[in-house]
Formats: structure tokens, C-alpha cells, sequence
């Protein structure tokens, strides 16, 4: 087996061979990936389901059927993505004909988290792919059966000098993260994103950060309840809560706060029955360790629903906790659990009071019908990206970057802007022979005016 510094230099030699720079040979890359995928569909719904017991329904919705609809996308779009654009030349350039070129930046590092296992590690392989890179997948390692399957599958599509996955721990982390890549992109908590991004600027490699942080959920009084607590009951609790862009707590006008809380258990009821252990549609938590952190978030807390939790299995109730203390453990770290602590308002202060007394989240959600209180909210907080009256729904639109913003991240992906971030913009101007515009070249005597003219002019 190669070493990683082998691997990297091969990868190195054969990017420079130009051969990644051919947009059939990277579609031909792709279809092969596509094929693999599609034929190894039940395989990765048994994967995700034995590493953390994640429903095949809930495998496809967020995993697989994402993963080919961003190959689809690609493969029906790539040809037309990768044309050097265009631009508007300048008449301080003139005459000029002006270029933005899509260029790869060369051998990418991709480094998955466990949570979305699948999705998380093939898009971004997606994506450097079609924009011409090699890359080095490292898969995460609490995901064995999934991230053993992403192995053999990439083995079976990519000659190792094109796309390989390095399985490890933070040791392979470490190693790989030593080494000088031209891009790396990382998907995980902001602790592990602060060692990425200190490992990048030692060779000044640019990076993605997909990263976490808490992000709230607010709901006003002018709200359909059943409407907003079925909503929330789908997306807090999809995945177990271990997504990224979850609402991680809920700030609620207080004078609907009982009846919200009711709503909500009610439609959790409906969604996993009175014995949420039993249902086959709620994962696990993804090992002991987690659940043992999220058993200690909870104490001190006043649980208002669920709160069972069953270590040996990895089992926690959906939960949910009345108005938490911010000092409090649930509210000092992101939950990344099925665990809702409600908050509540009366003013827009006592909503200002709660947000910015966290770094600017990954997401925000706001359930209103009152427009202005939505335009409000989203002008006044920074996060990444949100939805007005339902959660995690702008994950599923290409159209629309994904990313975060402050701690929660720098970057985004997702669609053509998932292309556009393993491409460097190489600007260029192809001057014009034809004439040569004599008032640049000295003796400026008798020019200066005539220069101040045309920036007044034409800039
Ligand atoms: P993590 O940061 O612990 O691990 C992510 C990856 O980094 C894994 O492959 C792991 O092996 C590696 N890693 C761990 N420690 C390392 C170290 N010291 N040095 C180098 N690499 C190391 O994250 P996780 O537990 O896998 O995922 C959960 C976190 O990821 C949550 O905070 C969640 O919000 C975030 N997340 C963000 C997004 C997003 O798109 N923004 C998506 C999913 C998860």
C-alpha cells in the first residue's frame, strides 16, 4: 500500500500530465461514479443502517437521492460550466477581449464528518472531480461500514492517482493535514475546523469549512401551531438531530409557548408513537461517547418530554426542555442531538439577548406570518443561510449556496457553486493588436488631462 506522501506526489504527477484538464474524461469519471452508486444502492442503505441504525427512507432522502441528483446535475451541466466565460471588457483595457477561465487547483483534500457519511464525502468528491482536481477522501472513521463501502466503491471508479479514500482516525487526519495541498475541504465541528485551517495556512492552501454551531429557531405568535410543530417535529428530529443545520433550540413568543410545547409532543407521538425506542424511523446516536455527552448536557435541565436514555444502545428519546438557563450546559455547546430546549421572548430585545450571545450560526429559522417580523430577522442576524416556515429546506436546492459564516464556517458548495469552489477564476485579457492607444506610454507630457477624462469617462 502507498504512503500518503506516495499517494500525494502520484496524484501530483498526474494532474500535471493534463489529462484531469479533459471534460471527457472527468464526465466518463463521473458516469462510471454514478453507475457504481446507483448499483450499490441497497449496500448503502444496509451501511448506514448498521452504523447507526439510519432508515433506508431517511438514507435516500438525504444521502443517496441528493448524491444523484448532484451527479446528474453535473453530468448534464459540466460541459457548459467549464467554458471560459465571457466578460464585459473594460475601455481602460481596450481593445480587449476578457475571460474568466475555470482552472483546477490541483491535488484537493476532502475531509468527511460522520453524521451525513455518505453525502458528506461523495458530493464534495463530486465536485473537485468535475472541476479537474485529484483528491484524497478521508472518510470518517465512526461510520466504519460506510466509510469501508465509500473505499471500495471509489477503488472500483478511480485509478488511485485521479480519487482515493484514506480511512483513518485524527492520526491519518493529522498526517494527511501536514502535507502541501492546493485545496482542502473539511466538513465537521468548529474545534476540529480551527486545526484545519491553522494546518492550511502554514502552505497557505485555501480551505472550505463546513462547520457547525447553534442555530435557533424562532417562532412568533401569529403562527399556524399543528403547521410549525409538525415541521419542526420532522426536521429537529430527523437523523436523531445530528445534522448540522438542525434548529438546535427553539426561542418562542412565550404567551403561545405551553400550547407550542403541546403541538410538539403531539406530533412527535405521531411520528414515532409513545415508545419512540421501538419505531424503525429514528437512528441512533452515533456511540457511547456521544450519548454520554448528551446525557450530561441534560442534567440540570427541566424535561418537559422524552429524556429515556439507554447508553448500551445508543438510544435517546426525542426531548425536549423547558426555558434552559444560557449558562446552562445544553445552551453552551451545539447539541447535535434529538434533545429541543424552548426558549422564550416577549421583546425583539429578549430575542437579540439569546442570538448574539452565541457566534453567528449555521443556520436560523423563523415560523411567522408576519412580514416584516421575517425581513426583520433576516436582515438583523448573520448565519449561513436559514428558511422562513420549515428547517433544512434550503440544503436541498442547488440553486442556493450552502455554508456558514463567522464560526460556523467560510465557503460554500452545493450545485454550480460547489464547481465554482474547487475552481480557481483565472482572469484574462487578450489585448487587441489591431490599434494602440498611444496615452499610457511617457512622455506624459501634455496627456494628463486627457487620462483624468477617460476614468472620468469610462469608470
Ligand atoms: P469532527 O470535527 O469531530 O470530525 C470531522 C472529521 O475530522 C473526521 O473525519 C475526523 O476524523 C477528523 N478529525 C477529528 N479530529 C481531528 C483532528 N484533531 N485533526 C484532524 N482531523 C480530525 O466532526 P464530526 O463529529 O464528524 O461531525 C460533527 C460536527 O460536524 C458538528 O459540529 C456538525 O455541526 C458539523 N457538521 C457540519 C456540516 C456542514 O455542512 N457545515 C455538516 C455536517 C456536520
Amino acid at each position: 500500500m502507498n504512503t500518503i506522501p506516495e499517494i500525494l506526489s502520484k496524484q501530483r504527477t498526474f494532474f500535471k500530465s493534463q489529462k484531469t484538464k479533459d471534460v471527457s474524461y472527468r464526465l466518463s469519471l463521473l458516469k462510471i461514479l454514478k453507475q457504481e452508486i446507483v448499483s450499490n444502492e441497497q449496500a448503502i442503505y444496509d451501511a448506514l443502517k448498521k452504523d447507526f441504525n439510519k432508515p433506508e427512507f431517511e438514507t435516500f432522502i438525504s444521502e443517496f437521492g441528493l448524491v444523484i441528483s448532484e451527479l446528474n446535475l453535473v453530468i448534464k451541466n459540466l460541459k457548459k460550466w467549464v467554458k471560459p466565460q465571457r466578460v464585459k471588457a473594460s475601455m481602460l483595457t481596450f481593445p480587449s477581449r476578457d475571460y474568466i477561465y475555470k482552472e483546477p487547483y490541483g491535488s484537493v483534500l476532502v475531509i468527511a464528518p460522520w453524521n451525513y457519511p455518505f453525502l458528506l464525502a461523495i458530493e464534495p468528491l463530486i465536485m473537485a472531480i468535475a472541476a479537474g482536481n485529484t483528491v484524497v477522501l478521508k472518510p470518517s472513521e465512526l461510520t466504519e461500514h460506510t466509510s469501508k463501502l465509500i473505499t471500495s466503491m471509489m477503488q472500483n471508479v478511480f485509478p488511485e492517482t485521479v480519487a482515493t479514500s484514506v480511512e483513518g482516525g485524527v492520526e491519518t487526519a493529522t498526517e494527511l493535514l501536514a502535507q502541501k495541498w492546493d485545496y482542502i475541504f473539511f466538513t465537521g465541528s468548529v474545534p476540529v475546523g480551527k486545526i484545519v485551517a491553522k494546518a492550511a495556512a502554514k502552505h497557505l492552501t485555501p480551505v472550505t469549512l463546513e462547520l457547525g454551531g447553534k442555530s435557533p429557531c424562532i417562532i412568533d405568535d401569529t403562527v399556524d401551531l399543528k403547521l410549525t410543530a409538525r415541521r419542526i417535529s420532522w426536521g429537529k428530529f430527523l437523523n436523531a438531530g445530528q445534522t448540522c443545520i438542525s434548529a438546535d433550540y427553539i426561542i418562542v413568543k412565550s404567551s403561545i409557548k405551553d400550547a407550542f410545547i403541546e403541538a410538539l409532543k403531539t406530533e412527535i407521538i405521531k411520528r414515532y408513537g409513545e415508545t419512540p425506542k421501538e419505531s424503525p424511523d429514528l437512528p441512533r446516536i452515533i456511540n457511547r461517547k456521544n450519548v454520554l455527552r448528551l446525557a450530561d448536557m441534560l442534567e440540570e435541565s427541566q424535561i418537559v418530554f422524552g429524556g429515556e436514555i439507554d447508553v448500551d444502545n445508543c438510544y435517546i428519546a426525542p426531548t425536549i426542555l423547558n426555558i434552559p438557563d444560557l449558562d446552562s450546559k445544553i445552551m453552551s455547546d451545539e447539541i447535535f442531538g434529538p434533545i429541543l430546549p424552548i426558549l422564550t421572548y416577549d421583546t425583539e430585545q429578549d430575542i437579540e439577548n439569546i442570538i448574539w450571545n452565541y457566534d453567528k450560526p449555521l443556520a436560523l429559522y423563523v415560523f411567522s406570518k408576519n412580514n416584516a417580523f421575517i425581513e426583520q430577522t433576516i436582515k438583523k442576524y448573520s448565519f449561513g443561510g436559514g428558511v422562513v416556515n420549515d428547517l433544512l429546506i434550503h440544503f436541498g436546492n442547488h440553486r442556493l449556496p450552502f455554508g456558514g459564516v463567522g464560526a460556523s464556517g467560510m465557503g460554500a458548495y452545493h450545485g454550480k457553486t460547489g464547481f465554482n469552489t474547487f475552481s480557481h477564476d483565472k482572469a484574462i485579457s487578450k489585448r487587441g493588436n489591431w490599434t494602440d492607444p498611444g496615452v499610457r506610454y511617457a512622455p506624459y507630457k501634455g496627456k494628463f488631462q486627457l487620462l483624468k477624462n477617460m476614468f472620468k469617462y469610462f469608470s
